[in-house]
């Protein structure tokens, strides 16, 4: 952490370069009237911290405020850095009611399930829809309908899904975020066989497009990477242009057959491979569930939970519901000695605006 910058003891405003977090943030403080303020911030998202004191010292003790507030600032950092961003994955492609009555699949079903997730701690939500008879869809109305009726009632994270199934034109599956302005939308950064069922299909050339649409409308990818040469692909897109410069976010999605197994070798072999200044974190489909859950916990990544992925919560025994598995996870958050980050939080180490401010005019 480095000072920059004190302009004279009454009015001060001090810049601090993070390096870890590659960002710059400032605190300031006036004196006046014997009331001090301090304010805190990192780019747009400001924390407010609001000291009133009488001053009896006068300038013995303003001279003592910048240290005070470096501390402080320290220690905000270090607490951000404990946080873990939880993502509920609530649908996904291809879980339906047979094989777990609670998934949900239309669009109010959906968001109040989102709703639900967000009041017992998720800090973002990855989007997917269904048609009408519960296939998978890109459809943007269904998009629409959810986004809308979640933004108004919370503040979480908003990640749309690219890739609802397969074989969608390339306009289709970017008009979501195109549109709807999310904070985050999936990057799936290469070709694989999905399963036994077909190919996951990320042409080279719809790649370049989607990081490009991506830059320009402001949308942080996600980048799901499902064997480690799609971690390749995403610093090769990035070296070219069409990955913003900066740390990337991805997302290693172990278990799914045709991409990489869900052992935690290989989630420390998949992480050995991101660049230093990634975020990251990771899910484990099926057996690796729990296995991939605790060790990304005990490795420093986030979490993802939610039927997208799993529909049980351990071998034969069905989730609830999405709320359960969100729980699970708090829970073993606070077991590993962590917190969950809140919605603003999860911002903050994305480096995002928060949208949904912006999308309700506030
Ligand atoms: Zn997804």
């Amino acid at each position: 952490m480095k000072k920059a910058r004190c302009i004279n003891k009454e009015k001060s405003v001090n810049l601090f370069y993070n390096r870890k977090m590659r960002k710059w943030y400032f605190t300031v403080y006036f004196l006046s009237n014997g009331l001090v303020a301090a304010f805190y911030g990192w780019h747009d998202n400001f924390i407010y911290i609001i000291e009133r004191r009488i001053m009896k010292t006068g300038q013995s003790y303003s001279s003592k405020l910048p240290i005070y507030y470096i501390i402080l600032g320290g220690i905000h950092m270090s607490d951000l850095s404990n946080k873990v961003m939880l993502t509920i994955a609530t649908t996904g492609a291809y879980p339906i009611k047979k094989h777990n009555p609670s998934v949900p699949l239309d669009p109010p079903e959906i968001a109040e399930d989102i709703l639900a997730c967000a009041e017992a701690g998720a800090s973002i939500c990855h989007i997917h829809v269904r048609d009408d008879e519960h296939k998978a869809s890109m459809s943007f109305d269904k998009f629409k309908e959810v986004v809308d009726a979640v933004r108004p009632h919370s503040n979480i994270v908003i990640n749309l899904t690219t890739s609802g199934g397969t074989g969608w034109p390339d306009d289709v599956r970017m008009k979501p975020f195109q549109v709807l302005h999310p904070e985050v939308a999936s990057f799936d950064c290469g070709t694989m066989n999905w399963q036994r069922t077909g190919i996951f299909e990320n042409h080279p050339k719809f790649l370049e497009k989607l990081g490009t649409e991506m830059q320009k409308h402001d949308v942080k990818p996600e980048i799901e990477v499902f064997d480690p040469g799609m971690i390749y692909n995403a610093l090769d897109l990035q070296k070219r242009g069409f990955l913003k410069p900066g740390p990337l976010h991805f997302q290693i999605v172990m278990g799914v057959k045709g991409g990489i197994d869900a052992t935690v070798d290989n989630l420390v072999w998949m992480h050995s491979l991101l660049p230093k200044d990634a975020t990251w974190g990771a899910v484990g489909i099926g057996h690796g569930q729990m296995p991939i859950m605790l060790a990304t916990l005990a490795m420093g990544g986030h979490l993802r939970v939610g039927m997208e992925d799993n529909v049980m919560m351990k071998k034969g025994v069905l989730a609830k519901n999405n709320v359960e598995f969100v729980k699970r996870a708090v829970d073993l958050i606070h077991l590993a000695g962590k917190e969950v980050a809140t919605p603003d939080e999860a911002r903050e180490i994305l480096g995002v605006e928060n949208k949904t401010k912006i999308a309700l005019g506030k």
